[in-house]
């Protein structure tokens, strides 16, 4: 396997572009050499310029939940494009996606479709304050939320990847108002609760995929939602990863919490860039044109954004992989600790739904600071032997593996193979 094409681009990508890359995650920084530039992907398997075939649990960070160019949502896609690409003006086709993911969400009466996460995220802190007249957003280390500034700080992704705490360029007044707990950490919440009478919101991934997988422990959601609402705050559920990739619908309800208002993105834009934001009726009325909070977008609600998403959450409600997604997760996870075993390496095996990951070290984890307890360099390691035996996984130790509804038996078998030979050669550091 050479990597020949790719480094030439690379390159040659460094002259114009910032890293060669356009997003930092897409960089090779932690797991070393130069980033694969991809030519095509189909169904399961993602090619690069090079003509390297990997199994693909990458998957765009998540929008490739049926895998790449399902045959339906290229249909949609091509037959969207004929009509034109953007009009500045409403199309039933918004109102459509709109009811298919008010539908999925139980406490969501209206939604508000946006360009990306991050967007999502940051017109939904607004209207946490514009709802409850309050400043103050508590988040957690180790989930991230986009790259706005009032919440880049001790925020996982690629901010976990390169170790850095927060991002210059972000004033102190944006992050004055942003206050930090620990995931699974009740009484890190109630503190600040303690501390602070003007607290709007409290915003969590319901399932951490940011600092690798983190799941709620026993009733943390559920408390901390009562905890939020005892002190006049609301509970914003950040899933823009998780939605729709547990349960048609979001992580919430599988986790039995209904959150105030929801952020979404990923799947459900099918691999276009789509976000959006909802809530109840009442949270929702806040909104401009209907109330005094403020959030616009030229290419909201783009045709062909609207088009691909509709095919994708069509054809995924049909298809119901999720049972599949757990039988499929539990079995790389039996794998990779028995072959772990095999070879006396130390490793953590989290998942929810079809996000799994493993971390190199011996304590179970449930927060940042555990996750943190990885050896990073045996993940380089593991990642490049995955890649040489024709398996593309993220490069860093701190996000989430996505499996696509795409994987076949013979996908799984390959990737099986691979992760016993780079665990082997993990042993041999
Ligand atoms: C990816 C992600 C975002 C940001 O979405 P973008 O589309 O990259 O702006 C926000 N929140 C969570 C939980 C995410 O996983």
């Amino acid at each position: 396997m050479n990597f020949k094409k790719s480094q030439k681009l690379y390159n040659k990508g460094l002259v114009n572009l910032v890293g060669a890359v356009n997003s930092p995650v897409r960089a090779f920084a932690s797991v070393g050499g130069n980033p694969l530039f991809i030519e095509k992907a189909k169904g399961s398997k993602i090619k690069d310029v090079d003509g390297n075939s990997y199994v693909d649990f990458v998957l765009s960070y998540g929008p490739m939940i049926l895998g790449h160019r399902h045959k339906k949502v290229q249909k949609a896609i091509e037959k969207a494009l004929k009509n034109g690409y953007s009009f500045g003006a409403s199309t039933a086709n918004e109102i459509k996606l709109a009811k298919i993911v008010c539908d999925a969400f139980p406490g969501m009466d209206k939604v508000r479709f946006v360009n990306s996460g991050t967007e999502a995220v940051l017109s939904g802190i607004r209207l946490a304050r514009a709802y409850t007249g309050k400043d103050k957003i508590i988040k957690f280390a180790g989930c991230y939320h986009g790259h706005q500034d009032s919440l880049l700080v001790a925020a996982g992704s690629g901010l976990a990847t390169l170790s850095l705490p927060g991002s210059k360029g972000v004033p102190e007044g944006a992050v004055q108002n942003t206050l930090i707990a620990n995931y699974n950490d009740l009484d890190s919440v109630k503190a600040h609760f303690d501390k602070h009478d003007d607290i709007a919101g409290v915003i969590i991934e319901p399932v951490g995929g940011n600092m690798g997988v983190v799941v709620p422990q026993n009733d943390f959601l559920k408390e901390l939602k009562d905890l939020a609402h005892k002190n006049g705050a609301v509970l914003i559920a950040d899933e823009v990863m998780t939605g729709f990739r547990s349960k048609f619908g979001g992580a919430q309800e599988l986790l039995e919490v209904e959150a105030d208002i929801t952020c979404l993105g990923k799947v459900i834009g099918g691999g276009f860039p789509v976000g959006a934001y909802g809530a109840r009726n009442e949270i929702m009325e806040n909104v401009a044109p209907l109330g005094g909070m403020y959030q616009a977008g030229t290419l909201s609600g783009n045709p062909i954004a609207m088009a691909a998403g509709i095919s994708t959450l069509t054809e995924l409600k049909k298809q119901n992989p999720y049972e599949k997604f757990n039988k499929i997760a539990e079995e790389i996870e039996e794998y990779l600790l028995s072959t772990a075993k095999k070879y006396a390496i130390e490793l953590s095996v989290n998942r929810f739904g079809s996000m799994i990951n493993p971390f190199f070290t011996s304590k179970k984890v449930t927060n940042f600071e555990e996750a943190q307890t990885s050896d990073t360099k045996k993940f380089a390691t593991f990642f490049w032997e995955m890649i040489k035996n024709g398996v593309f996984l993220p490069p860093s130790q701190f996000e989430a593996w996505f499996l696509s509804s795409a994987l076949s038996d013979k996908d799984l078998k390959k990737t099986k193979q691979a992760i016993d030979k780079a665990l082997k050669a993990v042993s041999e550091m």
